[in-house]
């Protein structure tokens, strides 16, 4: 009997030593970025959206690869802005300004929450005044709307891809599901994939200039998240042809270029485009 306890009580202290581990881990990451960067992290009281008991969550005011090594890691994983209720385990989505600073990609992004529904040229001009004090004009600079948009921007750099190319593909994916009569939100990039063999993938939007079409299954393919309006969320992805046609949009449009200010390009500046080519 003794010997039953003593294995139960092994078993117990394993499971408690879990989640120091995984508490130590989650404070130390905190901790480090505190210690190097300590205005870009605070606390952040939530109302729970489903039992709207209070919590404090983690804010997170920047990230900037440079001062905080695994800030590109949080980043990817789109968790930080979901925290999980302790009292119910409901999940609540939070939106507030924050800023992605990477000078090794070349990309600053700023994130002015409901970007969408404001007057952008406000916000633009006030954005672009503080740019003469900058010296680096090798940065791209950018406003987003959300933190998969935030997020977005890392993974498009990371695949040395045409930030405004890629916003162009989604209007030409969200309008295939739309045609089979799902609502959709929003997309954003998550990948690119270089397919081994030549073989058509599902749910995968395939464009061809050739006779032979089958040619087109062995290029690349740009990998989206496609978010629908009731939460669910459909991964979709369209192959390389497509982002030569939208690079040669950009190159038309002079857009190949960038003048290093702030500008906000997402699905509805991507729909405007694509429809002024048809009034052209
Ligand atoms: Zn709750």
């Amino acid at each position: 009997m003794s010997s039953c306890n003593c294995h139960n009580a092994v078993n117990l202290s394993y499971f408690e030593q879990l989640l120091i581990i995984s508490f130590k881990e989650v404070y130390l990451l905190n901790q480090l970025h505190t210690m190097r960067n300590p205005w870009s992290v605070n606390g952040l009281t939530v109302q729970c959206r489903h039992c709207h008991q209070s919590f404090t969550a983690q804010r997170i005011n920047c990230f900037d690869t440079l001062l905080w090594s695994e800030s590109r890691q949080v980043l990817e994983e789109l968790t930080f802005f979901r925290p999980v209720c302790p009292h119910c385990q409901g999940m609540t989505e939070l939106l507030y300004p924050s800023r992605y600073i990477d000078a090794e990609l070349g990309v600053t992004a700023v994130l002015v929450p409901d970007i969408e529904n404001q007057d952008a040229d406000e916000q633009f001009s006030y954005l672009n005044r503080y740019l003469g004090i900058l010296s680096n004009n090798c940065i791209q600079r950018r406003v987003v709307g959300n933190f998969y948009a935030l997020a977005e921007q890392m993974r498009i750099r990371q695949h040395g891809l045409n930030d405004r190319a890629v916003q162009l593909l989604k209007p030409l994916i969200i309008g295939s599901l739309q045609s089979r009569g799902l609502e959709v939100w929003n997309g954003f990039f998550m990948n690119l994939i270089h397919p081994e063999t030549a073989q058509k993938m599902n749910d995968t939007i395939y464009f061809s200039t050739q006779e032979d079409q089958s040619k087109a299954y062995g290029e690349d393919i740009y990998q989206f998240d496609i978010y629908l309006t009731n939460g669910d969320i459909i991964p979709h992805g369209i192959n390389d042809t497509a982002y030569q046609i939208c690079m040669n949009i950009v190159d038309a449009k002079g857009f190949m270029e960038d003048d290093g200010q702030f500008h906000h390009y997402d699905l509805s500046w991507a729909i405007n485009v694509h429809n002024s080519l048809q009034e052209d």
